[in-house]
């Protein structure tokens, strides 16, 4: 098959660029994946939406993309969260990770092909921030590892920042900050008491954040590679952080195109603690709404627009989406019709092709979602008027229905399963997210904590999922019924 031109919208030099990948067809794409402290918020969904769209739209454009999203599992908050729970870090996530899965699923993303977590990478992490050391780039100064930002010239190229008054040496330990707050920032941290800690040649501490990303990424998709997502939120201190990382250790280039996707907007408000606006998909379900039209509403504004989440727009969602339901019902009716009278004619498959054409190149430009949108409400409009003239015959259910599971799998949320549908308490928990409680609690049981290993297994159970321990390993079984 023959690619489309592709083009995107470069953070780094803020430009549309032709989209030409190191190895095609395929596509290493890194994107930054959840703080797994709390429940994720549709801020959050966005962000992970309109990453599903963007490998969906790869595949779909003839590219063959690798997505890896890293649970940052260790971090600030984590910590903070652990100790105020009286848990241990791992104990203290496993429900976050598990619900973070189920969000996708509902939603009806396809998961990612690794998601590496921060704590079982320290080892590529201390190795990176050895050879910054080695090579200049980050000195020892309060027990912890820093990097020098005065040592890397191209500090600030993505996200545009000012150094001019920036002090050489200052330091900020936090792991987010703001731009005024642009000074040599943290790799590693010294151990403080009661905090989870590793051993390193410095002695024991815990990674930075931003260190987290540049050592997974390098893991599993190389020193150098194709995209690099996430919020804008991210861009600054986050992304220009990594590029720092990376390229100072390995002396060549990090990430060829950064995309980043907007804020979303609750009732045209940034969302805050303080308005109790912070929606959890949960807190979304419960008040009836359906998470196809929540998916809808989330993937059809493109990324680089604000997105404003209001619960009118969800009924406009729910509406726009009954107009392809219903088309596809009058379209099996008059199928059917033209059956049983003999008339096999075929009149849209000309017209099916060329949406199908209309709605590749929309995609190719930059994920133009609103223009591939219009495309197939034009084709939903021109199959109603064929119809309703009595000209459709029985070959173009399929030539209709097959174009539009084509974009579907693009869209994910024409043909929508009720299995998807009923969410993640009906469905029980994935299996990714059973996985990552079997191996949280082997970890508590190395260390001979019993009562936290019994706890994951009796919430597992709770949820219908039975473990069996077995000399090959632990098993899992889901209860039926
Ligand atoms: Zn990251």
């Amino acid at each position: 098959m023959s690619r489309p031109e592709v083009r995107f919208f470069n953070t780094l030099g803020r430009r549309l660029e032709r989209f030409e990948p190191l190895a095609p067809p395929r596509v290493g794409l890194y994107t930054c994946g959840p703080t797994v402290y709390n429940h994720v918020h549709i801020g959050n969904l966005r962000t992970f939406l309109f990453e599903d769209l963007l490998c969906r739209s790869l595949r779909f454009l003839g590219y063959d993309p690798f997505q890896v999203m890293n649970l940052t599992d260790v971090d600030d908050r984590t910590i903070a969260g652990a100790l105020a729970a009286g848990r241990s870090l791992d104990d203290f996530t496993a429900p976050f990770i598990a619900s973070f899965h189920d969000d996708l699923r509902v939603l009806g993303v396809r998961p990612a092909d690794v998601y590496p977590r921060a704590t079982r990478h320290v080892t590529e992490m201390v190795a990176i921030i050895e050879r910054l050391v080695e090579r200049g780039f980050a000195y020892e100064s309060d027990g912890s590892i820093w990097f020098r930002i005065a040592a890397d010239p191209d500090y600030g190229r993505l996200s545009g920042i000012d150094l001019s008054g920036a002090r050489q040496g200052a330091r900020v330990a936090s792991d987010d900050y703001e731009k005024e707050d642009a000074k040599d920032f943290v790799l590693w941290k010294g151990a403080k008491p009661g905090e989870p800690a590793w051993d390193s040649p410095w002695g024991p501490g815990r990674p930075g954040w931003h260190i987290e990303c540049s050592a997974m990424s390098a893991k599993y998709l190389g020193e150098t590679f194709d995209i690099h997502c996430g919020g804008v939120d991210n861009v600054f201190p986050h992304h220009e952080n990594e590029i720092a990382q990376s390229e100072s250790a390995s002396g060549r280039p990090f990430v060829r195109y950064w995309l980043h996707s907007e804020h979303l907007l609750v009732d045209g408000e940034k969302m805050s603690k303080r308005l109790g606006n912070q929606y959890t998909l949960r807190d979304l379900l419960e008040r009836g709404l359906s998470p196809r039209a929540i998916r809808y509403a989330l993937v059809s504004v493109h990324y680089r627009q604000k997105l404003n989440f209001t619960f009118d727009g969800l009924r406009g969602s729910a509406s726009a989406l009954k107009r392809v339901d219903e088309m596809l019902f009058r379209l099996r009716h008059a199928a059917a019709g033209a059956r049983e009278a003999g008339g096999g004619g075929a009149v849209l498959e000309g017209r099916a092709a060329a949406f199908l054409a209309e709605f590749g190149r929309a995609l190719a430009d930059d994920l133009n979602v609103s223009a591939a949108l219009a495309a197939l409400f034009e084709l939903v409009r021109d199959v109603n008027v064929a119809i309703e003239r009595g000209e459709v015959g029985e070959a173009d259910r399929d030539t209709v229905e097959r174009a539009l599971h084509r974009a579907d799998s693009v869209l994910g949320v024409l043909f929508w399963d009720g299995e998807a549908a009923a969410g993640g308490a009906a469905a029980g928990p994935t299996d990714d997210s059973i996985r990552e409680r079997i191996e949280a609690r082997l970890e508590a049981r190395r260390r001979r904590d019993f009562q936290a290993a019994d706890r994951i297994r009796d919430e597992l159970a709770a949820e219908g999922v039975v473990l069996e321990d077995t000399p090959q390993g632990t098993r899992f079984k889901r209860r039926s019924g």
